[in-house]
């Protein structure tokens, strides 16, 4: 109990399986109580819960749309009710949308990756930072923005819309740490590069690790827990000084 009481409460958006699962699996062993959000996977949540709660923790999750306003303030008054004000934030939900090139996107399309990766990320952010700013009574916290190296690499050929959300992602982190370092939040991000996960089999290309593993220079993918455990870091007190940081974790990709 003294550890939960050292480590508090953990918001993680999408967290029905791949990185936002492992984040909660680490997170449950940590000692963190924690409220999650998914989309459409109810199956994957119910195993999230049931691997936490036997870990000892405290969980509650919420079906909710990260694209959308509405699903966003559920997830936070799921939080509230159960445990009061959260300590950290997990944005992680996140869509690569269909692959293809710029020529043939659609906008709606577009506009749903905008919505869920964008949009959610900053919506989820001001909730947590109005509950944690010291500004406002709060006791500060910590947000860890799940990027990609995408924003760098651009994503050509298969999801430039994609990389370009997360181009928007490393900026914000960037902004909102300078504009809430002075009210005990620490804002960061992780830019994991290839990561064995469902995310390349649902935008159409499950052989995408695979056909793309050459290219980086350790050789392998990585795997979720590779990228939680480096999420986990920056969530807590171990990163204490840590604020603005955008980390890859990529294998050197
Ligand atoms: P994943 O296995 O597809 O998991 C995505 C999670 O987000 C699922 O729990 C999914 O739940 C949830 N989600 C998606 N849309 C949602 C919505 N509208 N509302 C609520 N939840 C939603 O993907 P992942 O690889 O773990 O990706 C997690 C994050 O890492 C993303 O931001 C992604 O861009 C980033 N990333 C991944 C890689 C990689 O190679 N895997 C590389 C760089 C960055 P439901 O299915 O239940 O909706």
């Amino acid at each position: 109990m003294a550890e939960r009481e050292k480590t508090g409460t953990m918001i993680v958006t999408g967290g029905s399986r791949g990185i936002g699962a492992a984040v909660i699996a680490g997170a449950a062993r940590a000692g963190y109580r924690i409220c999650f959000s998914y989309g459409a996977d109810v199956a994957g949540a119910e195993r999230v819960v049931a691997d936490a709660e036997g870990a000892g923790a405290e969980i509650t999750t919420v079906k909710a749309d990260m694209g959308s306003e509405d699903g966003v303030m559920a997830l936070f008054a799921a939080c509230d009710t159960a445990y009061g004000a959260p300590d950290v934030l997990i944005n992680n939900a996140g869509i690569t949308g269909k692959l293809t090139r710029v020529a043939d996107m659609e906008a709606g399309e577009i506009t749903r990756v905008m919505n869920i990766n964008v949009l959610g990320y900053f919506l989820a952010a001001r909730e947590a930072i109005r509950r944690m700013s010291t500004q406002r009574g709060g006791r500060g916290g910590s947000i860890v923005n799940v990027s990609s190296r995408a924003a760098v690499l651009g994503g050509p050929g298969e999801f430039v819309h994609y990389g370009a959300s997360k181009g928007a992602t490393d900026t914000m982190t960037l902004g909102m740490s300078k504009e809430v370092g002075a009210e005990g939040i620490r804002v960061n991000a992780v830019r994991p590069g290839l990561i064995e996960t469902d995310i390349h089999a649902l935008a159409g290309a499950p052989d995408r690790v695979d056909r793309l593993m050459s290219g980086v220079p350790m050789g392998r993918a990585g795997s979720a827990e590779e990228v939680a455990r480096t999420i986990l870091w920056l969530a807590g007190p171990d990163s204490s000084y840590v604020s603005g940081a955008l980390l890859d974790v990529s294998g050197g990709r």
